[in-house]
């Protein structure tokens, strides 16, 4: 079990975190003391139950609505979040969305939505904190990427180039920021029970899970509140770490 001064004093801004494993990690990290800054896009109602959720639990949080993948919006989130918080100790890049289809059909808009989103929504905030990061010389930042990055699927060239290529980020900016104190990692969760997948045919994924069932959000945010402590995980950067059931080894 976790303490809840784990991360007292600080201010952690989780993206997407309205629903599915955005929800679960505002919570985990609000129910470790940080202060939560819980990111929306569409979902204001279900963004105030979170942070209504957080409050019930004793923490604190607020919502501010903005679009990840638009520049002028995360400005906008940071500077606020600055003025209100006065710093930002974590980032959790999670905002996340899928637009499947066979390579040869897919469409243009499809293949950058997904983009736009689940790769320059990272680059988008990663540089918008780094500035306030780099100077207080201590960080962490935390992206959500899928093992669907690391073993490719039929039907989502978009959502792998994307996710991989967020491991190519995570890596590259674990090594620019490392001598000012800030870690970066990945979580890569395998498949999880949110809105995102349940259209998916459950028992032919089940068959290549070795844990034989779908994992939760509160797994993934489990692995995201480790990462986002100290001193537990301050001597780790640039990894990536698999929640995923065993459905990718080695
Ligand atoms: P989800 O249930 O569909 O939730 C997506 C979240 O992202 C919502 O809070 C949504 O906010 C937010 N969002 C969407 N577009 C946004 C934008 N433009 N700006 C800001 N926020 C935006 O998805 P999930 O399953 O929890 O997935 C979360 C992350 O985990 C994603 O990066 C996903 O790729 C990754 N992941 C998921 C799985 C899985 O099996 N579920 C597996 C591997 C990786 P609104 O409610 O306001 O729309």
């Amino acid at each position: 079990m976790f303490s809840n001064d784990l991360l007292s004093g600080q201010t952690a801004i989780v993206t997407g975190a309205s629903r599915g494993i955005g929800r679960a990690i505002a919570i985990q990290l609000g129910e470790s003391g940080a202060e939560v800054v819980v990111n929306y896009s569409n979902s204001p109602q279900k963004a105030e139950e979170v942070v209504q959720a957080i409050r019930e639990k004793g923490g604190k949080a607020y919502a501010i609505q903005a679009n990840v993948a638009e520049e002028s919006d995360v400005e906008k989130l940071t500077k606020t979040v600055l003025e209100q918080s006065g710093q930002i100790d974590v980032l959790v890049n999670n905002a996340g969305i899928t637009r499947d289809g066979l390579l040869m059909r897919m469409k243009t808009e499809d293949w950058q939505a997904v983009i736009n989103l689940n790769l320059n929504g990272v680059f988008l905030c990663t540089r918008a904190v780094s500035r306030s990061m780099l100077k207080q010389k201590k960080g962490r930042i935390i992206n959500i990427t899928s093992v669907v990055g690391l073993m490719g699927n039929a039907g989502q060239t978009n959502y792998a180039s994307a996710k991989a290529g967020v491991i190519g980020l995570t890596r590259s900016t674990a090594r620019e920021f490392a001598s000012r104190g800030i870690t970066v990692n990945a979580v890569a969760p395998g498949f999880i029970a949110t809105d995102m997948t349940k259209e998916l045919e459950a028992e032919r994924i089940l068959n290549a899970i070795p844990l034989g069932t779908f994992g939760t959000p509160d797994q993934v945010a489990g692995a995201v509140r480790f990462l986002a402590s100290d001193p537990a995980a301050a001597y780790i950067t640039g990894q990536v770490l698999q929640v995923d059931g065993g459905m990718v080894m080695g």
